[in-house]
Protein backbone atom coordinates (compact mmCIF):
# COMPACT_ATOMS: atom_id res chain seq x y z
CA UNK A 1 0.00 0.00 0.00
CA UNK A 2 1.68 3.30 -1.03
CA UNK A 3 -0.92 5.82 0.07
CA UNK A 4 -0.48 8.60 2.47
CA UNK A 5 -1.98 11.34 3.45
CA UNK A 6 -4.36 12.72 1.22
CA UNK A 7 -2.89 16.71 0.25
CA UNK A 8 -2.47 17.33 -3.60
CA UNK A 9 0.67 15.90 -5.50
CA UNK A 10 1.49 19.29 -7.25
CA UNK A 11 0.40 22.65 -6.24
CA UNK A 12 -1.59 25.12 -9.02
CA UNK A 13 2.20 26.86 -9.31
CA UNK A 14 3.97 23.91 -10.23
CA UNK A 15 1.10 23.56 -12.93
CA UNK A 16 0.74 26.73 -14.02
CA UNK A 17 4.85 27.29 -14.24
CA UNK A 18 5.21 24.24 -16.62
CA UNK A 19 2.87 25.75 -18.56
CA UNK A 20 4.63 28.79 -18.82
CA UNK A 21 7.58 26.95 -19.85
CA UNK A 22 6.27 24.64 -22.31
CA UNK A 23 4.44 27.79 -24.20
CA UNK A 24 7.22 30.28 -23.46
CA UNK A 25 4.54 32.19 -21.75
CA UNK A 26 4.85 35.10 -19.69
CA UNK A 27 3.94 33.96 -16.34
CA UNK A 28 2.23 36.07 -13.99
CA UNK A 29 1.07 33.06 -12.44
CA UNK A 30 3.47 31.87 -9.42
CA UNK A 31 4.34 34.90 -7.53
CA UNK A 32 8.23 35.53 -8.09
CA UNK A 33 9.82 38.28 -8.92
CA UNK A 34 12.15 38.45 -12.19
CA UNK A 35 14.81 40.61 -10.88
CA UNK A 36 16.56 39.65 -7.82
CA UNK A 37 16.63 41.45 -4.18
CA UNK A 38 19.42 44.61 -3.77
CA UNK A 39 22.73 43.98 -4.20
CA UNK A 40 24.01 44.42 -0.83
CA UNK A 41 21.90 41.80 0.25
CA UNK A 42 22.96 39.65 -2.18
CA UNK A 43 26.49 40.31 -1.24
CA UNK A 44 26.07 39.71 2.75
CA UNK A 45 25.12 36.60 1.70
CA UNK A 46 27.52 35.58 -0.63
CA UNK A 47 30.41 37.02 1.55
CA UNK A 48 28.92 34.73 4.62
CA UNK A 49 29.14 31.85 2.59
CA UNK A 50 33.03 33.42 1.52
CA UNK A 51 33.67 33.61 5.55
CA UNK A 52 32.75 30.16 5.93
CA UNK A 53 29.60 30.52 7.58
CA UNK A 54 28.28 27.21 5.49
CA UNK A 55 27.30 25.00 8.38
CA UNK A 56 24.11 24.20 10.39
CA UNK A 57 23.14 27.39 12.23
CA UNK A 58 21.20 27.22 15.67
CA UNK A 59 17.91 25.77 15.44
CA UNK A 60 16.31 29.10 16.35
CA UNK A 61 18.49 30.93 13.62
CA UNK A 62 21.43 32.89 13.91
CA UNK A 63 21.64 35.44 16.80
CA UNK A 64 21.79 38.47 13.92
CA UNK A 65 19.28 37.56 12.18
CA UNK A 66 16.96 36.68 15.13
CA UNK A 67 18.07 40.44 16.23
CA UNK A 68 17.09 42.11 13.15
CA UNK A 69 13.56 40.14 13.12
CA UNK A 70 13.16 41.51 16.63
CA UNK A 71 14.55 44.92 15.91
CA UNK A 72 12.27 45.44 12.54
CA UNK A 73 9.22 44.51 14.52
CA UNK A 74 10.05 46.69 17.52
CA UNK A 75 10.57 49.62 14.32
CA UNK A 76 8.03 49.52 12.27
CA UNK A 77 4.65 48.21 14.85
CA UNK A 78 6.15 48.45 18.54
CA UNK A 79 6.20 45.15 19.45
CA UNK A 80 8.81 43.22 21.70
CA UNK A 81 9.50 39.70 20.64
CA UNK A 82 12.03 38.34 23.10
CA UNK A 83 15.41 37.63 20.11
CA UNK A 84 16.35 34.24 22.65
CA UNK A 85 13.02 32.93 23.01
CA UNK A 86 10.42 34.88 20.99
CA UNK A 87 11.76 34.28 17.17
CA UNK A 88 13.05 31.30 15.44
CA UNK A 89 13.79 31.06 11.97
CA UNK A 90 12.10 29.16 9.24
CA UNK A 91 12.54 27.58 5.74
CA UNK A 92 10.15 30.33 4.40
CA UNK A 93 6.52 31.34 5.93
CA UNK A 94 5.54 27.97 4.19
CA UNK A 95 7.61 25.95 7.39
CA UNK A 96 6.41 28.03 10.09
CA UNK A 97 2.80 27.80 9.08
CA UNK A 98 3.38 23.83 8.91
CA UNK A 99 5.13 24.07 11.96
CA UNK A 100 2.59 25.83 13.39
CA UNK A 101 -0.67 24.01 12.01
CA UNK A 102 1.66 20.68 13.29
CA UNK A 103 2.49 22.50 16.86
CA UNK A 104 -0.81 23.67 18.18
CA UNK A 105 -3.65 21.43 16.05
CA UNK A 106 -4.52 17.80 17.46
CA UNK A 107 -6.53 15.73 15.55
CA UNK A 108 -10.14 16.65 15.28
CA UNK A 109 -9.43 20.09 15.66
CA UNK A 110 -10.76 23.03 13.33
CA UNK A 111 -8.98 26.04 12.23
CA UNK A 112 -10.54 28.67 10.90
CA UNK A 113 -9.01 30.37 8.00
CA UNK A 114 -9.91 33.30 5.47
CA UNK A 115 -11.35 31.99 2.01
CA UNK A 116 -10.12 32.36 -0.21
CA UNK A 117 -6.73 30.68 1.27
CA UNK A 118 -3.43 30.17 0.85
CA UNK A 119 -2.90 26.86 -0.79
CA UNK A 120 -0.55 25.11 2.12
CA UNK A 121 -3.04 26.27 4.78
CA UNK A 122 -5.52 23.26 3.98
CA UNK A 123 -2.62 20.91 3.49
CA UNK A 124 -0.93 21.92 6.73
CA UNK A 125 -3.89 21.71 8.67
CA UNK A 126 -4.69 18.42 7.54
CA UNK A 127 -1.23 16.86 7.76
CA UNK A 128 -1.76 17.72 11.50
CA UNK A 129 -4.84 15.82 11.63
CA UNK A 130 -7.37 19.18 11.61
CA UNK A 131 -9.66 20.10 9.44
CA UNK A 132 -9.84 24.06 7.98
CA UNK A 133 -13.06 25.81 8.05
CA UNK A 134 -14.00 28.46 5.49
CA UNK A 135 -14.33 32.18 6.87
CA UNK A 136 -15.23 33.50 3.09
CA UNK A 137 -14.11 36.78 1.55
CA UNK A 138 -16.96 37.64 -0.75
CA UNK A 139 -16.60 38.33 -4.26
CA UNK A 140 -17.03 41.36 -5.74
CA UNK A 141 -15.00 43.87 -2.78
CA UNK A 142 -13.59 40.29 -0.56
CA UNK A 143 -13.99 42.23 2.47
CA UNK A 144 -14.82 40.27 6.06
CA UNK A 145 -18.06 39.18 7.48
CA UNK A 146 -17.44 39.48 11.02
CA UNK A 147 -20.67 38.66 12.18
CA UNK A 148 -20.18 35.29 9.83
CA UNK A 149 -17.01 34.99 12.10
CA UNK A 150 -18.95 34.00 14.99
CA UNK A 151 -20.69 32.00 13.21
CA UNK A 152 -18.05 29.70 12.05
CA UNK A 153 -16.13 29.51 15.04
CA UNK A 154 -17.21 26.21 17.09
CA UNK A 155 -16.07 24.45 19.95
CA UNK A 156 -13.43 22.24 18.20
CA UNK A 157 -11.87 25.82 16.45
CA UNK A 158 -8.49 25.77 17.76
CA UNK A 159 -6.95 27.72 15.93
CA UNK A 160 -7.46 31.20 14.00
CA UNK A 161 -5.47 31.30 10.54
CA UNK A 162 -5.43 34.90 9.21
CA UNK A 163 -3.39 36.57 6.01
CA UNK A 164 -3.48 40.04 5.65
CA UNK A 165 -2.44 41.17 3.18
CA UNK A 166 -4.08 38.98 1.91
CA UNK A 167 -3.36 36.59 -1.19
CA UNK A 168 -4.91 36.57 -3.26
CA UNK A 169 -7.31 39.15 -2.94
CA UNK A 170 -5.18 41.93 -1.65
CA UNK A 171 -7.41 42.55 0.50
CA UNK A 172 -5.75 44.64 4.21
CA UNK A 173 -7.60 44.16 7.51
CA UNK A 174 -8.23 47.54 8.78
CA UNK A 175 -8.01 48.03 12.47
CA UNK A 176 -11.69 47.87 13.24
CA UNK A 177 -11.55 44.37 11.52
CA UNK A 178 -8.91 43.39 13.40
CA UNK A 179 -9.97 44.23 16.74
CA UNK A 180 -13.66 42.85 15.48
CA UNK A 181 -11.81 39.50 15.09
CA UNK A 182 -9.26 40.11 18.10
CA UNK A 183 -12.78 40.33 20.56
CA UNK A 184 -14.04 36.96 18.60
CA UNK A 185 -10.23 35.37 19.70
CA UNK A 186 -10.19 36.54 23.05
CA UNK A 187 -14.72 35.55 23.85
CA UNK A 188 -13.99 32.02 22.25
CA UNK A 189 -10.33 31.43 23.44
CA UNK A 190 -8.74 30.96 20.62
CA UNK A 191 -5.37 30.93 19.17
CA UNK A 192 -4.62 32.91 16.49
CA UNK A 193 -1.58 32.24 13.37
CA UNK A 194 -1.64 35.23 11.46
CA UNK A 195 0.51 35.10 7.95
CA UNK A 196 2.09 38.44 7.32
CA UNK A 197 4.64 37.94 4.39
CA UNK A 198 3.19 41.21 2.43
CA UNK A 199 3.36 43.53 5.32
CA UNK A 200 5.30 45.62 2.94
CA UNK A 201 3.51 45.89 0.49
CA UNK A 202 0.31 47.87 1.48
CA UNK A 203 -0.71 50.66 -0.86
CA UNK A 204 -2.52 53.72 -0.82
CA UNK A 205 -1.60 55.02 2.07
CA UNK A 206 -2.86 52.53 4.57
CA UNK A 207 -0.94 50.67 7.35
CA UNK A 208 -0.06 46.87 8.12
CA UNK A 209 -1.41 46.45 11.34
CA UNK A 210 0.13 43.49 13.00
CA UNK A 211 -2.77 41.47 14.53
CA UNK A 212 -0.56 40.83 17.59
CA UNK A 213 -0.38 44.52 18.11
CA UNK A 214 -3.82 44.43 19.50
CA UNK A 215 -4.27 44.92 23.17
CA UNK A 216 -4.48 41.22 24.69
CA UNK A 217 -3.31 40.06 21.43
CA UNK A 218 0.51 39.07 21.68
CA UNK A 219 -0.07 36.39 24.14
CA UNK A 220 -2.30 34.14 21.84
CA UNK A 221 -0.53 34.85 18.16
CA UNK A 222 2.13 33.43 16.27
CA UNK A 223 2.96 36.08 13.58
CA UNK A 224 4.62 34.39 10.39
CA UNK A 225 6.43 36.47 8.25
CA UNK A 226 9.41 36.03 5.17
CA UNK A 227 12.18 37.41 3.61
CA UNK A 228 11.16 35.95 0.39
CA UNK A 229 8.57 38.95 -1.22
CA UNK A 230 9.77 42.13 0.53
CA UNK A 231 13.78 41.40 -0.90
CA UNK A 232 12.71 39.11 -3.99
CA UNK A 233 14.81 36.61 -3.03
CA UNK A 234 11.48 34.09 -2.80
CA UNK A 235 14.68 30.84 -3.21
CA UNK A 236 16.30 31.35 -0.34
CA UNK A 237 13.34 30.53 1.82
CA UNK A 238 14.24 32.13 5.17
CA UNK A 239 10.83 33.07 7.13
CA UNK A 240 10.53 33.56 10.58
CA UNK A 241 7.56 33.58 13.49
CA UNK A 242 7.67 35.39 16.46
CA UNK A 243 5.21 35.20 19.11
CA UNK A 244 5.35 34.70 22.85
CA UNK A 245 7.94 32.24 24.48
CA UNK A 246 5.86 29.09 24.91
CA UNK A 247 3.49 29.19 21.62
CA UNK A 248 7.41 29.59 19.54
CA UNK A 249 8.54 26.73 22.06
CA UNK A 250 6.55 24.63 20.47
CA UNK A 251 7.20 25.88 16.93
CA UNK A 252 10.58 24.90 17.76
CA UNK A 253 9.88 21.71 19.09
CA UNK A 254 8.08 20.86 15.61
CA UNK A 255 10.51 22.45 13.24
CA UNK A 256 13.55 20.60 14.73
CA UNK A 257 12.56 17.62 13.23
CA UNK A 258 11.11 19.07 9.95
CA UNK A 259 14.62 20.95 8.55
CA UNK A 260 15.85 21.22 11.94
CA UNK A 261 17.55 24.21 10.27
CA UNK A 262 18.33 25.73 6.87
CA UNK A 263 20.31 28.03 4.74
CA UNK A 264 23.29 29.44 7.20
CA UNK A 265 24.31 32.09 4.45
CA UNK A 266 20.97 33.40 3.59
CA UNK A 267 20.11 34.08 6.89
CA UNK A 268 23.21 36.38 7.31
CA UNK A 269 21.84 37.96 4.00
CA UNK A 270 18.70 38.48 5.29
CA UNK A 271 19.98 39.79 8.41
CA UNK A 272 21.43 42.61 6.29
CA UNK A 273 18.67 42.96 4.63
CA UNK A 274 16.60 43.49 7.51
CA UNK A 275 19.01 46.57 8.95
CA UNK A 276 17.56 49.11 5.39
CA UNK A 277 16.23 52.36 6.29
CA UNK A 278 12.76 53.50 5.60
CA UNK A 279 14.08 54.60 1.55
CA UNK A 280 14.40 51.08 1.27
CA UNK A 281 10.41 50.13 2.05
CA UNK A 282 8.88 53.34 0.56
CA UNK A 283 10.94 52.80 -3.20
CA UNK A 284 9.89 49.08 -2.68
CA UNK A 285 5.87 49.72 -2.21
CA UNK A 286 5.97 53.10 -4.37
CA UNK A 287 7.36 50.89 -7.29
CA UNK A 288 4.51 48.03 -6.84
CA UNK A 289 1.49 50.55 -6.48
CA UNK A 290 2.55 51.64 -10.25
CA UNK A 291 2.80 48.16 -11.39
CA UNK A 292 -0.31 47.54 -9.64
CA UNK A 293 -2.10 50.32 -11.45
CA UNK A 294 -0.31 49.21 -14.92
CA UNK A 295 -1.66 46.06 -14.66
CA UNK A 296 -5.09 46.56 -12.80
CA UNK A 297 -5.86 49.66 -15.83
CA UNK A 298 -4.44 47.04 -18.39
CA UNK A 299 -6.33 44.46 -17.73
CA UNK A 300 -10.06 46.66 -17.12
CA UNK A 301 -8.94 47.92 -20.57
CA UNK A 302 -9.44 43.97 -21.84
CA UNK A 303 -12.99 43.31 -20.29
CA UNK A 304 -11.95 42.25 -17.13
CA UNK A 305 -13.39 43.18 -13.73
CA UNK A 306 -10.57 43.84 -12.06
CA UNK A 307 -10.79 43.97 -7.78
CA UNK A 308 -8.34 47.15 -7.20
CA UNK A 309 -5.93 45.09 -4.35
CA UNK A 310 -4.77 47.50 -1.74
CA UNK A 311 -1.93 44.93 -1.00
CA UNK A 312 0.34 41.81 -2.33
CA UNK A 313 1.81 41.52 -5.58
CA UNK A 314 -1.58 40.45 -7.33
CA UNK A 315 -4.65 41.45 -8.73
CA UNK A 316 -7.90 39.58 -8.92
CA UNK A 317 -9.93 39.73 -12.07
CA UNK A 318 -13.19 38.37 -13.05
CA UNK A 319 -13.11 36.56 -16.40
CA UNK A 320 -17.21 36.34 -16.20
CA UNK A 321 -17.35 39.87 -18.70
CA UNK A 322 -15.04 37.85 -21.18
CA UNK A 323 -17.86 35.25 -20.74
CA UNK A 324 -15.97 32.67 -18.66
CA UNK A 325 -17.53 31.03 -15.70
CA UNK A 326 -15.03 28.75 -15.07
CA UNK A 327 -11.24 30.02 -14.33
CA UNK A 328 -9.32 27.08 -14.19
CA UNK A 329 -10.71 26.31 -17.69
CA UNK A 330 -9.81 29.91 -18.92
CA UNK A 331 -6.16 29.38 -17.10
CA UNK A 332 -5.53 26.42 -18.77
CA UNK A 333 -6.20 27.66 -22.24
CA UNK A 334 -4.31 30.54 -21.78
CA UNK A 335 -0.55 29.88 -22.23
CA UNK A 336 -1.28 28.57 -25.53
CA UNK A 337 -3.87 30.80 -26.79
CA UNK A 338 -2.67 33.81 -26.10
CA UNK A 339 1.50 32.84 -24.34
CA UNK A 340 0.36 34.08 -20.82
CA UNK A 341 0.15 32.44 -17.83
CA UNK A 342 -2.40 33.24 -14.59
CA UNK A 343 -3.83 31.25 -11.99
CA UNK A 344 -7.80 30.16 -11.07
CA UNK A 345 -8.75 31.64 -7.44
CA UNK A 346 -10.99 28.58 -6.97
CA UNK A 347 -8.04 26.29 -6.31
CA UNK A 348 -7.78 28.53 -2.95
CA UNK A 349 -11.40 27.37 -1.90
CA UNK A 350 -12.30 24.24 0.27
CA UNK A 351 -14.66 23.84 -2.71
CA UNK A 352 -12.42 24.59 -5.56
CA UNK A 353 -15.78 24.14 -7.75
CA UNK A 354 -15.58 26.93 -10.52
CA UNK A 355 -15.67 30.33 -10.44
CA UNK A 356 -14.79 33.41 -12.54
CA UNK A 357 -12.28 34.92 -10.46
CA UNK A 358 -8.39 34.59 -11.89
CA UNK A 359 -5.29 36.15 -10.42
CA UNK A 360 -2.45 38.17 -12.36
CA UNK A 361 0.76 38.56 -10.04
CA UNK A 362 2.55 42.18 -11.00
CA UNK A 363 5.59 41.59 -9.16
CA UNK A 364 7.36 41.61 -12.78
CA UNK A 365 9.39 44.29 -14.66
CA UNK A 366 7.18 46.89 -16.58
CA UNK A 367 8.11 45.75 -19.94
CA UNK A 368 6.76 42.11 -18.84
CA UNK A 369 3.67 43.28 -17.52
CA UNK A 370 2.87 45.23 -21.07
CA UNK A 371 4.30 41.89 -22.69
CA UNK A 372 1.42 40.04 -21.34
CA UNK A 373 -0.87 42.58 -21.71
CA UNK A 374 -0.45 43.09 -25.46
CA UNK A 375 -0.66 39.46 -26.11
CA UNK A 376 -3.55 39.27 -24.13
CA UNK A 377 -5.03 41.79 -26.42
CA UNK A 378 -4.17 40.21 -29.60
CA UNK A 379 -5.48 36.92 -27.96
CA UNK A 380 -8.28 36.93 -26.18
N1 LIG B 1 1.92 32.83 2.65
C1 LIG B 1 1.46 33.50 1.60
C2 LIG B 1 0.18 34.23 1.74
C3 LIG B 1 2.17 33.50 0.40
O1 LIG B 1 1.69 34.15 -0.65
C4 LIG B 1 3.39 32.80 0.32
C5 LIG B 1 4.22 32.76 -0.93
N2 LIG B 1 3.59 32.99 -2.08
C6 LIG B 1 3.82 32.11 1.44
C7 LIG B 1 3.07 32.14 2.58
C8 LIG B 1 5.07 31.29 1.41
O2 LIG B 1 6.19 32.07 1.68
P1 LIG B 1 7.66 31.47 1.57
O3 LIG B 1 8.05 31.53 0.14
O4 LIG B 1 8.46 32.36 2.46
O5 LIG B 1 7.61 30.08 2.08
N1 LIG C 1 3.31 32.23 -2.84
C1 LIG C 1 3.42 32.17 -4.27
C2 LIG C 1 2.09 32.53 -4.89
O1 LIG C 1 1.11 32.67 -4.22
C3 LIG C 1 3.80 30.81 -4.74
C4 LIG C 1 4.63 29.98 -3.85
C5 LIG C 1 4.72 28.56 -4.32
O2 LIG C 1 5.04 28.30 -5.47
N2 LIG C 1 4.40 27.66 -3.47
O3 LIG C 1 2.02 32.67 -6.08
Amino acid sequence: DRTGPAVPQTTIFTVMSALAQQYGAVNLGQGFPDESGPARVIEAAVAAMREGRNQYPPLAGIPELREAVAAHQRHWYGLDPDVDEGVVVTAGATEAIAAAMLALVRPGDEVVAMEPFYDSYKASVELAGGTIVPWRLEAPDFRPDLVRLGEVVTDRTRVLLLNSPHNPTGTVLDRAELEAVARVAADRDLLVVTDEVYEHLVFDGLAHVPFASLPGMWERTVSIGSAGKTFSVTGWKIGWATGPADLVARLKGVKQYLTFASGTPFQYGIAAALASGPEFYEAYVADYAERRDLLAAGLADLGFAVHRPQGTYFVTTSAAPLGYADGMAFCLELPERCGVVAVPTQVFYADPGPRPEVRFTFCKPRAVLEEGLERLRKGL
